[in-house]
């Protein structure tokens, strides 16, 4: 067991976590956030963030990230690399298992965030990075002048079937019915879009493919109920995000889905224990609305730790 007591440790480094860090070590906690991987969450993936306010014109996501790291830095955030297996609460104090090492703390801020959904259907964890992927953003170079489907109907499949644009020389876009979830910005830029066809009213049933990888997919018209078969060399699925909360399952509430239940002051069902960002049940995320949700359990937090006699 590590022999400091934190004030607050904060698990998971995306904008959520990063804006809890940076409150907390400005108001002088003791601070400590664990990533699993790199700083920066789901944004590090993204090409560009339009929606942030202070950005005119729009900043790539790891650059916004970086500047959020930067800025925590100036007040002396301390940050590791871990994965967080375990929490236990005995009382005021609490326990945050990393990398099988105990770390002692007063309060907790989980904001570990949610990671893509998968569709579930056959082929696609054999194909997984041979023609299957989760990210165009980090994949979508690699499928130069091929033809590509992107999956789902949300903000993030609306970007990405742009952005796989500038590499592909199709894109179709596929989804479950016919009108878009993403916002109307999006839906603009892709309906007049030469090289995207909309799928409408379809799933995906099949990922087929050989040795070289991904050869085609099987879709159902759920209207006319029949099936074909639609040959691309890549298929990206974006139909949705997972929340990563399914280690603390037994420790906290989390609603059907796996988010984690926690009011407006992102107290959780353990007293001292917060959560923001994405994880949390919330009704709109977004990297401002995780911001917000830093902030709130970063100075609920100070609160708490004001009240137990910090
Ligand atoms: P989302 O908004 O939940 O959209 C998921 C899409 O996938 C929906 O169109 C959904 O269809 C479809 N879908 C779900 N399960 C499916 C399945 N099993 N098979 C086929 N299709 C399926 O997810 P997201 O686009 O990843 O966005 C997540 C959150 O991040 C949203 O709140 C979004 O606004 C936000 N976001 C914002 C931005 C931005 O502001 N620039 C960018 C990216 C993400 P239905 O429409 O029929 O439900």
């Amino acid at each position: 067991m590590s022999d400091t007591l934190y004030d607050v440790l904060i698990i998971g480094g995306g904008p959520a976590g990063l804006t809890a860090g940076l409150y907390t070590s400005r108001a002088k906690l003791k601070t400590l956030l664990v990533e699993r991987m790199i700083l920066g969450g789901q944004v590090m993936t993204t090409t560009k963030v339009e929606n942030y306010p202070g950005f005119p014109g729009g900043i790539d996501g790891p650059d916004l990230m970086m500047r959020f790291q930067e800025h925590c830095q100036e007040f002396g955030l301390e940050t590791m690399t871990g994965e967080v297996t375990g929490l236990i609460a005995k009382g005021d104090e609490k326990i945050v298992t990393v990398d099988g090492v105990e770390y002692r703390t007063r309060a907790v801020i989980i904001t570990t965030g949610a990671e893509p959904s998968k569709l579930d259907i056959p082929g696609e964890v054999a194909f997984t990075g041979r023609g299957v992927s989760y990210c165009a953003t980090c994949d979508g170079a690699f499928f130069r002048d091929v033809p590509v489907a992107i999956i789902g109907g949300g903000d993030t499949a609306a970007e990405e079937a742009l952005f796989l644009c500038r590499f592909a020389s199709k894109v179709y876009m596929v989804h479950r019915r016919d009108e878009l979830r993403a916002t109307k910005v999006l839906q603009e830029r892709i309906f007049a879009n030469d090289k995207i066809e909309m799928v409408w009213n379809s799933t995906v049933e099949e990922a087929i493919g050989d040795n070289s990888g991904l050869t085609s997919i099987v879709l159902r018209n759920i209207q006319e109920d029949s099936t074909r078969a639609l040959d691309v060399v890549g298929m990206f699925v974006a139909v949705g995000v997972t929340p990563k909360a399914h280690f603390l399952a037994d420790i906290l509430d989390l609603d059907a889905e796996g988010y984690i239940l926690a009011d407006s002051d992102c107290q959780t069902s353990i007293t001292g224990v917060f959560a923001a960002g994405d994880v949390r049940k919330k009704i709109l995320k977004q990297i401002a609305t995780a911001v917000g949700d830093g902030a709130i359990a970063a100075i609920v937090a100070e609160r708490y730790l004001d009240n137990l006699g910090h």
